[in-house]
């Protein structure tokens, strides 16, 4: 009997690999990071061959340390960054160019050419606004700079895929007969998939100039039929099926266990990245927020969310650290926040980059305001750690507001969840319950449930459930006028920040 499921994480800064056993525990894991290239201001690339590389690697790493063979390993689960996309030649296996990341910038232009009433009925079909982040106008790009692309594409030799399909491809054969495959929640990040129909759409290949036979086949996010198997002479030395597929904001939901309508999951890291499960109804969001697809598991009826990320969350803290030396590691925050009793009055809004969710101004810049000669270091960390919570309020409430119901508790993962500190104040903040998990690898996690579903290694969604083990809880325990009292200055700092940049 296979004991684990493998589970790949393909990330935007590093690749890993764990193998998960049927507590969901990890019994073995490795990781590598990858390149960042940038080649002008706003541009940013990976080499998708140096992910294939390091991919295997960590495999091979990961089932030494547990001297696993594949005969251990009942299925491969995938997660990945979303959105980021690579065009290969399907005869060579070879990358035309380099896989252009979700951060990039470079097709602001070609998202600025459609008019309003078009990027509205883009907007209605796929629950997406029509920006650089999405991946169609990254393939567009693709298929107008590099030389030759287009025709290749228009006579069928060329593929699309977001990091999921490139790696499934690889893992099942690549140039000798590799799966072109990927699931609903990969696809609805790439302004080419209906919501409601989760297959590609011609009119928005149409409008976004992608040929159909570039794009994978949407296969559900866990398969039984499997979308391959992986190759004898690849990594695992053997064939075990690849059954599960799920973008990494969507593994971390799966991995929470957030199955019902109206359970949500947040998780602190660089930025934060918030989903709410809307169960299989889409809620078309009138504050800024994307709808998305959750998951879409066997013969299921696909599950829906809506998310709201906030950009700068744990980057504040860094910022602290690297721009200010105000403190020398992430962790010291909790022991100089909790120092003093309060912000001394000040407020920080980190709009660096603009405002996401539910402001979206690009004009914005960050402010420290309220500032008086009584205010110190403590004061200003403890204040960029309310900035978290506060920014996570905002995306929360328009959240509610499109959903029609309060939220029972918010699920929290993520590298600033360790900070008990600070999610004591994201309950206060919402006056809701905040339960972090025992095991707090939930992309990993949801990737291998995905996978482990499909082929019977957990039975059902209960099983998974009975997997998920709070480790510490927060009750609100804020007097309500202070918090909303606190959250009336928020949003006065907030409105400091609007119209900074000269837009002329
Ligand atoms: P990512 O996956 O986005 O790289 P992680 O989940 O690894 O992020 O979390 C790292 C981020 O969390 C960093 O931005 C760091 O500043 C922040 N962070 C880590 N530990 C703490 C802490 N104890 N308190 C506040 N922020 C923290």
């Amino acid at each position: 009997m296979s004991k684990y499921i493998g589970s790949i994480d393909a990330g935007t800064t590093s690749t890993r690999f764990m193998l998960i056993d049927k507590a969901g525990s990890v019994v073995s894991q490795s990781q590598k990071e990858h390149q960042q290239i940038f080649p002008q201001e706003g541009w940013v690339e990976h080499d998708p061959l140096e992910i294939w590389t390091n991919i295997q690697e960590v495999i091979r790493s990961a089932l030494s340390q547990a001297a696993a063979t594949a005969s251990d390993i009942a299925a491969i689960g995938i997660t990945n960054q979303r959105e980021t996309t690579v065009v290969w030649d399907r005869a060579t296996g070879q990358p035309v160019y380099n896989a252009i990341v979700w951060q990039d910038l470079r097709t602001d232009q070609i998202c600025k050419s459609f008019s309003e009433t078009d990027a509205q009925a883009i907007t209605q079909k796929t629950g997406l606004p029509v920006a650089t982040y999405f991946s169609a106008p990254k393939i567009r790009w693709i298929l107008d700079n590099v030389s030759g692309a287009r025709q290749k594409a228009d006579a069928g030799e060329l593929a699309f895929g977001t990091i999921d399909s490139w790696l499934i491809w690889q893992l099942t054969g690549g140039t000798d007969g590799g799966q072109h495959v990927t699931d609903p929640t990969n696809a609805s990040r790439t302004l080419l998939m209906d919501l409601e129909t989760l297959d590609w759409d011609d009119g928005l290949l149409a409008s976004m100039g992608v040929p159909r036979n570039m794009l994978p086949t949407i296969r559900p996010s866990s398969d039984p039929a499997h979308y391959g198997v992986t190759k004898a002479d690849g990594p695992f030395g053997d064939s075990i099926p690849v059954a599960g597929d799920l973008g990494d904001q969507q593994a971390a939901t799966v991995g929470q266990t957030c199955f019902g309508p109206g359970e949500a999951k947040n998780t602190y890291g660089t930025g934060c990245f918030m989903i709410l499960n809307t169960g299989t109804e889409i809620v078309r969001s009138e504050n800024g927020l994307l709808t998305t697809v959750a998951y879409q598991f066997a013969d299921q009826p696909p599950v829906y969310a809506l998310e709201g990320s906030v950009n700068m969350a744990g980057a504040t803290i860094q910022w602290l650290r690297d721009n200010l030396g105000l403190i020398k590691d992430a962790s010291e925050t909790e022991e100089i926040a909790t120092s003093v009793a309060d912000t001394g009055g000040c407020y920080f809004v980190p709009a660096f980059s603009g405002l996401f969710a539910p402001y979206w101004k690009s004009d914005a810049r960050g402010v420290l305001v309220g500032l008086t000669r009584f205010v110190n270091r403590a004061h200003i960390v403890r204040a960029a750690l309310e900035a978290i919570c506060y920014q996570s309020r905002e995306v929360l409430d328009a959240m509610v507001a499109d959903f029609g119901s309060p939220l029972e508790m918010l699920k929290v993962d993520g590298g600033a969840s360790n900070n008990d500190f600070l999610m004591q104040l994201q309950s206060d903040f919402l006056d809701t319950e905040v339960v972090r998990p025992v095991i707090a690898e939930t992309t990993c996690l949801g990737a291998a449930y995905a996978a482990g579903l499909a082929v019977g290694f957990w039975p059902d969604l209960e099983s998974l459930k009975a997997n998920w083990q709070s480790d510490k809880v927060w009750k609100p325990k804020m007097d309500s006028e202070l918090r909303e009292a606190g959250f009336a200055k928020w949003k006065k700092a907030v409105e400091r920040t609007f119209d900074w940049v000269d837009t002329k």
